[in-house]
């Protein structure tokens, strides 16, 4: 069969150029075509990133053009959300640690930890042209106007003009569009009860709420009760403010997008402090942000990436992640196929099982954030419901501690974490929201056993480099345990003997000291790390606990304010002493 290329992608968003330039990356010898029905540059809601993104930028090979657009840089967010109506922080690394560093910044330590807040139009434009530099024949605009398929296969997709363009692979990164998976009749599953709408608009010369050295800022989500505000610096005069309410209150409101945004700004004075000296654009949008997971992910000769994929709600600002994430693991999953390196099966099969369960965690993770805020008044039977979902039956009081704790962690492979969070942070931000300090289940216990039966041992892949490597884990329905990293060190512990004080801490402590895990972390940081890996082991069921009342245990609790996750002392001072007497 003739084809006029190895890999069509439809779609220039961060989902296609992130998977066309590491296609012709590591092979340059593939054809790889982008079709972008937009001219660039355009706007494009979702403005706020997580740090795993800059990682994926420097395998690009792009993070210097990215860095030149000079983004103002993330070190974190401001929350008003929980329990209270105080104003707290969550940052990527202590802000005290954080140090001024000259713009444009090279691939350093503290690059590596934090993220930036984007303006799209520039964003998508600067990764779309580094995949045309890289290679990629980028059609623009090139809109595809239909898919065609014979059963599960895509067979060719007609663009604008009526050619007709034929491939060995397809990627569907047309985001919401989502055309080629409609084409082929995948279904999607919306597992929340989330119905959101979000309305936005652009603002010059808003006041940043916080300003550090080099550029650096926080974002702002403010819960007003009825939805919540982001407030996304963009640029130094540049700033995107949105709002995010149930579909119902837009509807029973009757009032116009327009209306029901600017009624949503007047009920934070925070905001109206801002923008006292700002103007805006004046262009209000909306948009539905339901939050779904395709019924597929990947098919035999093609991949949905990014939101074509599924969509989580934005107030994780994890949208970005997701999508660059699948991205580059779609683009390795067809490199090994196009290279005949392991059976299509089973790269098609983990592709599936790691989108999909992300999605999934991610959905779940947003459901904790709202029924933490009270947009559930059965909040705690619902937790419940989604602990079922995920095959475990749990009174609602253990569901939401489980939820918040771990329940939607296994996010990185070989770590214990989700997005930006490792498992002490997800806990943190539980014991926020609960209103006490979140006790470790490790505190309970000191004898640890492993508990494998009805797990299987099966491979899932690795992604590093450009290629994929075979690592084994343990699978019990959709929980899996790989044997790498953390984990793996985890469960060599465990083997020599289930004393958590005699045998378990002392090899954890030999690990750290050796540097034999977490590579180049720190010493403590791996101790750190090695405990949460171990916590969540034993909240997952891998691990089996008990008390023996004649040997010593451990006492670790997660206190409200902590380093990463505390109360902004500053600004609930500055609005304090602007509230009327
Ligand atoms: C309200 C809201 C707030 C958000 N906030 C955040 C945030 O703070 N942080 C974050 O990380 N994410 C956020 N997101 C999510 C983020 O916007 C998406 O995850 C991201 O844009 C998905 O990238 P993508 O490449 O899959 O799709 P897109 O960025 O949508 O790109 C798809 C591209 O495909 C093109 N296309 C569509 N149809 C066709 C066709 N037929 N032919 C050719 N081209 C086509 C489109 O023109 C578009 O350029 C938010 C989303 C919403 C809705």
């Amino acid at each position: 069969m003739n084809f006029d290329l190895d890999v069509a992608i439809i779609g220039g968003g961060p989902g296609g150029s992130t998977c066309g330039g590491l296609l012709r990356k590591y092979a340059p010898e593939l054809t790889v075509g982008i079709f972008e029905r937009e001219a660039f540059p355009r706007d494009h809601v979702g403005e706020s990133v997580l740090p795993p993104v800059s990682s994926i930028l420097q395998e690009l090979g792009c993070w210097d053009e990215v860095e030149a657009a000079d983004f103002p840089i993330k070190i974190g967010a401001t929350y008003r959300w929980g329990n209270s109506d105080k104003l707290w922080d969550f940052e990527f690394m202590p802000v005290e640690q954080y140090r001024e560093e000259q713009r444009p910044r090279g691939w350093t330590q503290q690059a590596r930890q934090l993220a930036f807040q984007v303006d799209r139009a520039r964003y998508d434009h600067i990764l779309l042209d580094h995949a045309r530099r890289l290679g990629c024949a980028v059609e623009q605009p090139g809109r595809v106007r239909r898919v065609e398929t014979d059963g599960d296969r895509i067979e060719a997709l007609v663009l604008e003009d009526g050619r007709r363009i034929r491939a060995r692979w397809y990627v569907d990164a047309s985001g919401a569009a989502a055309i080629a998976r409609k084409a082929l009749g995948v279904g999607v599953d919306c597992p929340t009860r989330l119905q959101n709408v979000a309305f936005w608009d652009y603002w010059e010369n808003a006041e940043w709420a916080s300003r550090y050295p080099g550029g650096a800022t926080r974002v702002l989500v403010l819960s007003i009760g009825s939805g919540w505000i982001w407030f996304i610096p963009l640029g130094p005069t540049r700033t995107s403010i949105g709002f995010v309410c149930p579909k119902s209150l837009y509807r029973e409101s009757a009032k116009s997008p327009e209306e029901i945004y600017l009624w949503a700004l007047q009920q934070e004075p925070f905001i109206t402090e801002l923008t006292a000296s700002a103007s805006r654009e004046g262009k209000v949008e909306a948009t539905r942000d339901w939050s779904f997971v395709s019924d597929r992910t990947a098919g035999p000769n093609w991949f949905l990436v990014g939101e074509a994929a599924g969509f989580a709600d934005p107030i994780l600002a994890a949208g970005l992640t997701l999508t660059q994430g699948s991205a580059r693991e779609a683009a390795y999953s067809i490199l090994a196929l196009a290279k005949g390196e392991h059976e299509a099966d089973w790269l098609q099969q983990n592709y599936d099982d790691n989108q999909r369960t992300r999605i999934r965690q991610h959905i779940r993770f947003a459901d904790f954030w709202y029924s933490a805020n009270g947009k559930f008044t059965d909040l705690e039977t619902y937790t419940s419901e989604i602990a079922r979902d995920a095959g475990l039956s749990l009174d609602p009081k253990r569901a939401f501690q489980w939820l918040g704790t771990g329940g939607f962690t296994h996010d990185t492979l070989g770590q214990a974490g989700i997005g930006a969070l490792d498992l002490a942070g997800t806990r943190q931000v539980a014991s926020r929201f609960l209103g006490t300090q979140a006790r470790w289940e490790l505190s309970r216990v000191n004898q640890l056993t492993l508990k494998l039966d009805g797990a299987k041992v099966v491979e899932i892949p690795a992604y590093k480099d450009g290629t994929i490597r075979r690592i084994k884990t343990y699978r019990r329905g959709d929980r899996r345990l790989p044997l790498t990293g953390l984990f793996a060190t985890v469960i060599t512990a465990l083997q020599r003997g289930p004393d958590l004080v005699g045998h378990i801490l002392p090899e954890f402590q030999r690990q750290a000291a050796g540097g034999e895990a977490g590579g180049k972390m720190q010493s403590h940081l791996v101790l750190h790390h090695l405990l949460q890996a171990l916590e969540l082991m034993l909240n997952d069921g891998w691990v089996k606990g008990r008390r023996d009342p004649k040997r010593p245990g451990i006492d670790l609790n997660t206190p409200i304010e902590g380093q990463i996750i505390h109360t902004n002392v500053e600004l609930n001072e500055r609005l304090a002493a602007q509230e009327p007497v």
